[in-house]
């Protein structure tokens, strides 16, 4: 199937070329480097190194040192002792987990050093000394090795969910004689718990070569001193002789169908996959145009067969409340890939949904799409393609990075984007819809030849599950089904038909410290307008309005709940929810409502020429949502699959008593439940809609981002100002959830994996909010990370992440600073674990060590410079300035600098002073 688009376009030479931006190279020893110079943002840069192996490369005794390996990296190398890497990448404001990270998979592993301050040559040096140590130097110790053991051991646990347990178990079923079906990354915790050094040792030696690594430095640096500093330190690595090659692990063809039925008593839902395994696209044709046309016609014919699957979904004969098509790797492996289609079953039905979902892949195979769906299809595609193209001078390191990846991975080509971008443009008008029809007819096949089926189930006393006979009648069902052509049903009329009496602006006032401008419109609505170029393809708007849930009684809960969710699976106008979406084929705009405690929120984004658009939906939340009654039901059905068995998890039991201990059993902070749900009225929420959007004058719109200022002022007048408006705003009621004093919740949960978790919590209402308050708040829950990260998981082993936080927040009514510990924790390290996290809060209140402090400031102040190129700090600081009178942005700088760990001791202590803290504690239950 893949091949009749590459004879298509095989004539003449159409090789991809690749992007003149980037300078690749390899040395002697079999090293390949990508280096790109780009200036977004100025002073970062990106370092990585991409390894070709992964854990397919273990053998049988080995299973977990790849990953185990990746592990080590963090933990001594020849010119980072201990952890001292991690220690020096705090040092320039690079946090470990967040911009100091590595993944292992089954094929490769991948190592980073992102957003990183080039503002010193001699930081530059540095990243390429830690690549280096992670590519030939890394040490292995045997003490760190044994203190790695308990970290792995943990993520293995935080890991291990009901999904995890059953694929883990059947991969042997789903790869019969492959070494795939027993390579999971996270291995075997008896091989992590003991192995011996030497064994990793081997592992290591044997696949760190210059052979299977990259290097990968993007970001705004001199590319041909980079280059240079990379020959220098990496070429003197040798490569061994009689090397052992990477090969290709196949996936053996299966000729009888392969059907897996499992389940697990805490998977909370049932679900169905049906694989159709296909070679993969050859690595050595992906540098042809033909691979580009390829995936744009994949991606046209996945795309329109979703847009199907949802659209019946919406129907009540419908069997299945959610299916979904793809095509793409066959679980863990690349090497063989697979058309699949996934269903979420109602209750008792995965054979129907099974049948259904295929005969819809069936019905596109057998008669292709039609016209107009093709048409909407390429509208979206090339109003992406415009958007990207549009913000091409303002890419971030990461996305080169990432393409650089794969180029040295997997072969995807790496071309400019001019080049991608008028090859497409080019291509798209190119390829007749009797092409994708082509495409869909090889993906969807008749054979049970490399056919698999994985089914999980939620295990309870007296469930029936689906058998192996069931589920393949259900596909024979599907094969020998009577299909008839689809029919695409489109309303051909424009969003709004009429256009409502324009209102005017009457005031406006230009702000000098942030430079908006504010309009009051004649309904008395007000209208933020920031105009920036961050973003050349973004605007964004938030429109909030004084009132909020907090108006309404509790008999009123379960509408409140699922408020923002209903609205949302509404129609617009004369549109209901699917006629809405076809109608906005090639518009890039969004709106929608919601509401927390005292306000309700529109929130929008659309690119510069959808502007119009955007504000057309913003019109019609407030005046016109479209009852749909089949989206709705169907929404509620799948709410009920989240709700009914949400319990089994043993992260949702933890997290409900959580929210009710700090909430104090209030009654607005109860969990959802089922019989909440068949309370819930759409028509009321409809009514409680039309409330909330009755006065235009409760609201503020803040529109910031690359519009044009002359043109969006009629629309606002138009589309905004036309929206009715009273004097009177309504004002807010203070609803108080907020636990008070000492509270200890401690419990036991059974659990299939045993699991512990703990969160603390101390907060006050005492601290007044200000832009010092709020920096030194973040330094405290910064620094108490770090502590958290050296005492409980490097030397205690007792976690394998915990996070610390210390915020603060202002509303209507309140103000608040709130210091919160999380920690999923090793059971029988609990005691160690709790007391560190409790001991760390009140040390603090003494001092805070110099060191992580000057830490914070270098990653808060980095960050910060970050910060500013989004149009979204800017919104926020300009809100809270409207709002509170608080400016976050002014001297910034300064106050982080100014601060001491005396200044930090004592707002601690100010916090604790509060008197209010809280521990939640699950411990597993024999
Ligand atoms: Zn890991």
């Amino acid at each position: 199937m893949l091949f009749g688009v590459t004879t298509l376009m095989a004539q003449g030479d159409m090789a991809i070329p690749v992007d003149p931006d980037v300078r690749i190279g390899k040395l002697d020893n079999g090293l390949t480097y990508y280096i790109r110079h780009n200036a977004w943002p100025e002073q970062r840069a990106e370092f990585y190194i991409a390894q070709r192996v992964g854990s397919i490369q273990e053998d049988d005794s080995q299973r977990g040192l790849a990953h185990f390996l990746e592990h080590m990296a963090f933990n001594g190398s020849k010119h980072f002792k201990g952890n001292e890497l991690l220690r020096w990448c705090e040092s320039i404001g690079v946090k470990f987990g967040t911009d100091l990270n590595a993944y292992t998979s089954i094929d490769q592993t991948v190592y980073n050093i992102s957003n990183v301050p080039t503002t010193r040559e001699g930081i530059i040096d540095s990243c390429l000394l830690i690549l280096y140590d992670w590519a030939d130097g890394l040490t292995l110790e045997q003490e760190e090795i044994e203190k790695e053991r308990g970290v792995i051991h943990e993520e293995w646990r935080l890991r291990t969910s009901a999904q995890m347990r059953m694929l883990e178990r059947d991969l042997p079923k789903l790869y019969p004689g492959s070494k795939y079906g027993h390579r999971m990354p996270i291995g075997l915790m008896e091989i992590i718990d003991n192995f011996e050094r030497p064994f990793l040792q081997a592992y290591y030696e044997k696949w760190y070569r210059p052979d299977n690594q990259a290097i990968i430095v993007v970001g705004d640096i001199n590319v041909d001193q980079t280059e240079e500093k990379i020959k220098t330190l990496f070429s003197p690595i040798s490569l061994p002789e009689n090397a052992a090659q990477v090969t290709v692990e196949p996936v053996p063809d299966n000729n009888e169908p392969i059907v897996v039925v499992d389940k697990d008593k805490e998977q909370s839902y049932n679900v169905v996959n049906v694989f159709m395994k296909h070679e993969s696209y050859p690595d050595e044709f992906k540098s042809n145009v033909a691979y580009m046309a390829a995936d744009y016609l994949k991606d046209a014919s996945l795309s329109m067969l979703n847009d199907r699957l949802r659209e019946f979904a919406e129907k009540p004969e419908c069997p299945f409340l959610q299916a979904s098509a793809g095509d793409g790797n066959y679980l863990l492996s690349r090497t063989v890939e697979a058309f699949s289609v996934g269903v979420l079953p109602k209750d008792g039905q995965a054979e129907a949904a099974v049948t259904a979902a295929l005969v819809e892949a069936r019905r596109a195979a057998a008669y292709g799409f039609t016209a107009t769906e093709y048409g909407r299809f390429k509208a979206n595609y090339l109003s992406s393609l415009d958007k990207v193209y549009s913000n091409k001078d303002k890419r971030f390191n990461r996305q080169f990075v990432n393409q650089y990846v794969q180029h040295f991975l997997n072969k995807e080509p790496i071309p400019s984007i001019d080049y991608s971008y008028e090859v497409m443009k080019q291509l798209v008008p190119m390829l007749p819809l009797e092409q994708v029809n082509m495409l869909m007819r090889g993906m969807v096949s008749e054979s049970d030849t490399n056919l698999v089926v994985l089914n999980f189930n939620n295990e309870k006393d007296d469930a029936a599950y689906p058998t192996e006979e069931s589920l393949l009648k259900a596909i024979a069902d599907a094969r020998a089904a009577q299909i008839e052509a689809y029919v695409d049903n489109v309303k051909d009329e424009p969003l709004m038909t009429t256009l409502p009496k324009k209102g005017k602006i009457k005031k406006e006032k230009k702000d000098d410290r942030f430079g908006y401008t504010e309009l009051t419109l004649s309904n008395g609505m007000k209208v933020v307008l920031k105009q920036t170029d961050l973003k050349k393809d973004q605007v964004l708007l938030r429109g909030y309005g004084f009132g909020g849930s907090a108006l309404y009684g509790d008999e009123e809960l379960p509408n409140l709940r699922m408020f923002g969710d209903v609205i949302e699976a509404s129609g617009l106008g004369n549109f209901s929810h699917t006629e809405l979406e076809k109608a906005l084929a090639g518009k890039i705009a969004g709106a929608s409502l919601s509401m927390d405690a005292y306000r309700e929120y529109v929130n929008g984004s659309s690119t510069p020429k959808d502007v119009e658009t955007m504000l057309q939906l913003v019109y019609l939340l407030f005046t016109n949502i479209n009852k749909d009654q089949k989206s709705y039901d169907n929404l509620m059905q799948v709410m009920e699959i989240q709700l009914k068995n949400r319990l089994l998890q043993p992260e949702n039991v933890f997290s409900d008593s959580l929210t009710l201990t700090l909430g104090k059993h209030h009654p607005r902070v109860k969990p959802f439940e089922l019989d909440d749900l068949k309370k819930v009225s759409y028509d009321r929420i409809l009514e409680i809609a039309k409330e909330r959007t009755a006065n235009a004058a409760a609201y503020t719109f803040d529109i910031i981002g690359n519009f044009d200022e002359a043109t969006i002022r009629p629309l606002i007048e138009q589309y905004l100002g036309s929206l009715p408006g009273k004097k009177k705003v309504e004002k807010s009621k203070k609803i108080d959830t907020d636990f008070k004093g000492k509270v200890i919740n401690s419990f036991k949960h059974k659990a299939e994996t045993p699991k512990a978790i703990a969160v603390m919590v101390w907060y006050t209402q005492q601290v007044p909010f200000t832009s010092e308050n709020n920096i030194k708040a973040t330094m405290a829950g910064q620094i108490l990370a770090m502590e958290y990260l050296k005492k409980i998981r490097e030397d205690a082993s007792a976690a394998y992440t915990v996070g610390a936080s210390c915020s603060m927040n202002v509303d209507d009514f309140d103000q608040s600073t709130t210091i919160y510990v999380s920690c999923p924790m090793k059971p029988e390290k609990a005691d160690v674990a709790l007391q560190i996290m409790r001991d760390e809060v009140e040390a603090m209140t003494k001092g805070c060590d110099p060191d992580k402090l000057a830490k914070v400031k270098e990653y808060m102040l980095k960050n910060h410079a970050d910060q500013l190129k989004q149009n979204n700090y800017w919104r926020s600081v300009i809100d809270l300035w409207r709002y509170k009178g608080v400016d976050l942005h002014k001297d910034y700088e300064t106050i982080v600098n100014a601060q001491t760990p005396e200044s930090i001791a004592d707002f601690v202590k100010e916090v604790l002073k509060g008197g209010n803290n809280a521990e939640v504690i699950m411990m597993p239950a024999e």
